[in-house]
């Protein structure tokens, strides 16, 4: 079965996956390219992507934070701890799931079980054409929930002083604050932008590109060959930080720890 293509946006286009991780699960795809080379229009394209589908996932679910995630030349094991199945035929993918108060199960503990044992959402036409009927329309204004706080940890404090491993053309490579594993690093604009969907094209462009520095430092450093990383927008999705910031881990078969398998231990019961 092929994932249902429900609205395009350029080279990209929003689809429903053949396993969804939880209801609320769409993603971006592109047939061709990787998700760290993208141009200031095809940028632009995803921005539009993110919006209506953030948008329609708030119309139908209630969705009202949002985590992404998305890899760079790795495909997951197949336990695939931490990460939604590939789509296939997606040359670059983006999986988007809405969070909201209440949910029943939030994406990071269905993907802490081996894909095996997860209870995938079945596919759903009613579903299917009902987003295509809702993406046909002008997305609905959304202001997503950004957490509180006067200082922002993406602009002030250690960011400036000894966080930061390189930057460029107005984004910002930092060492987390709390290491859990190695290689992680955090991939920021140097703008105070709090949600994902207010990012300019040339930021995204700038975030992709360094995406590919981050690979290469990785592999230097810890023989990686991919990545994969993911983002958390809105309070309702955990956002720690009111600051965009992508959470980015060097892969590669013979690493020594799955990071979301160590991400997973560090939950408490009572984190989502
Ligand atoms: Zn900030």
């Amino acid at each position: 079965m092929r994932p249902e293509t429900v609205a395009e946006f350029g080279t990209w286009r929003i689809v429903v996956p053949t396993v969804r991780v939880v209801e609320s699960h769409l993603v971006l795809v592109r047939s061709v390219g990787r998700v760290d080379s993208l141009n200031e229009r095809e940028a632009a394209d995803l921005i539009d992507a993110y919006r209506a589908a953030t948008s329609v996932l708030h119309r139908i679910f209630g969705s009202s934070g949002f985590m992404i995630s998305f890899s760079v030349l790795w495909q997951p094991d197949s336990e695939g701890i931490g990460e939604p199945d590939p789509v296939p035929g997606a040359g670059c993918a983006i999986h988007v799931f809405g969070r909201r108060p209440g949910e029943l199960i939030s994406p990071v503990r269905a993907m802490a079980l081996p894909r095996r044992v997860r209870l995938p959402a079945r596919p759903d036409p009613e579903l299917v054409e009902r987003l295509r009927h809702e993406l046909s329309l002008p997305p609905e204004p959304l202001t997503i929930e950004a957490p509180e706080g006067n200082l922002c940890d993406g602009c002030t404090g250690s960011v400036l002083t000894d966080q930061e491993r390189w930057r460029s053309r107005d984004v910002r490579v930092i060492r987390p604050r709390r290491v859990l594993i190695d290689p992680h690093v955090l991939v920021l604009p140097l703008r105070h932008v709090v949600s994902l969907r207010d990012l300019e094209p040339s930021e995204v462009v700038s975030l992709s590109a360094r995406l590919i520095e981050s690979l290469a430092q990785f592999r230097l450093g810890s023989g990686s060959t991919g990545l994969s990383g993911f983002a958390n927008d809105g309070i309702h999705a955990r956002q720690e930080t009111p600051h965009v910031h992508l959470h980015v881990y060097g892969r590669s078969a013979t690493e020594p720890v799955n990071p979301y398998q160590r991400l997973a231990a560090y939950l408490s019961p009572n984190r989502p």
